[in-house]
């Protein structure tokens, strides 16, 4: 089985700086590294590291090549990753202060430029059963929940960057949602309902150091976290969500799958970095807690 994943790419750039820019002010950085980021990104990374057949659906600009490559070398299918003419790959232009406080600016590009006829075309290679997972960097996600339903496809979803509008339009197509706490609380406002009550069969809340609570036919189960010294949490959500997903695919029942997700969420906020350090199925099968 595999898992086509519409999601974003990104160019994540550090500025290591003395101090945050002011306005009008001209500072110089004193390193610069580029990673590649983006939710979509990380998520395909992490299902094919757990061993799926990760197919991302998503585009670059003629900037991007290297991402394409980078996405290649961790193992996922990325034939229907648009290369566009015009448009600049997705960045995210991070400036990093001593402290390690830093200001994010954001540019979409090419992640709200996928053409239509790369997801068709990734689409139609699926086969009943397969995952289609999105999140919300990217467009189009009801017509991918459109098309995902008439194949027969396990429809995931996660809810970040959580917007309310993007996430209730594609809630009635969904078989899975996965959330944090603080997008569970903003749905809950959004909607008056609880996340119990939105009809989705699977719902996985993950409630960072304290773990992940997974609620199915109107039964809650909660998972404590594994016990480890978090350096750098970022990615976790993306780590288990990939995770999680890829040992469903397998065939694995959920509480499984969660157990599994949560060992690579554990051993990814033990490291610094993103996609880079997302840990492969062997490592976190040996990993000791
Ligand atoms: P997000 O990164 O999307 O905000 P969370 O912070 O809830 O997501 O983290 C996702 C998962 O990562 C958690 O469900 C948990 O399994 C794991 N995790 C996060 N922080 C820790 C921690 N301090 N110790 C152990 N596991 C953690």
């Amino acid at each position: 089985m595999a898992i086509y994943n519409l999601g974003s790419i990104n160019a994540d750039l550090f500025y290591h700086v003395p101090h945050l820019p002011q306005a009008g002010e001209t500072l110089a950085a004193s390193s610069f590294t580029r990673g590649l980021g983006g939710k979509g990104a990380n998520m395909s990374v992490a299902a094919a590291r757990a061993g799926a057949h990760a197919v991302h659906i998503g585009a670059v600009g003629h900037d991007g090549l290297w991402a394409q490559e980078r996405l290649m070398e961790f193992g996922v299918d990325t034939r229907h990753i648009a290369g566009l003419p015009d448009t600049p790959i997705g960045q995210a232009i991070i400036t990093v202060d001593q402290a390690g406080e830093n200001s994010i600016v954001l540019l979409r590009g090419a992640n709200h430029a996928i053409p239509q006829t790369t997801l068709a075309g990734a689409l139609a290679e699926a086969s009943p059963g397969d995952t289609l997972l999105m999140q919300n960097e990217t467009l189009n996600q009801r017509k991918a929940a459109k098309m995902a339903r008439d194949l027969d496809l396990y429809i995931a979803y996660a809810a970040a960057p959580f917007e309310a509008a993007a996430v209730t339009e594609v809630l009635p197509f969904l078989d899975f949602l996965i959330l944090n706490e603080v997008e569970a609380t903003q749905l809950e406002e959004a909607t008056g309902q609880t996340p119990e009550q939105l009809g989705v069969p699977d719902v996985i809340i993950t409630l960072g150091g304290k773990g992940a609570r997974w609620l199915h036919k109107g039964k809650r189960q909660d998972f404590p976290a594994f016990p480890v010294t978090a350096l750098d949490t970022t990615g976790a959500g993306d780590t288990f969500t990939g995770y999680v997903l890829a040992a469903r695919d397998r065939g694995l029942p959920m509480p499984q799958a969660i157990t599994l997700a949560m060992r690579a969420a554990a051993l990814m906020v033990t490291r610094h970095g993103t996609a880079d350090v997302i840990p492969d199925l062997k490592e976190v099968t040996e990993a000791r807690f």
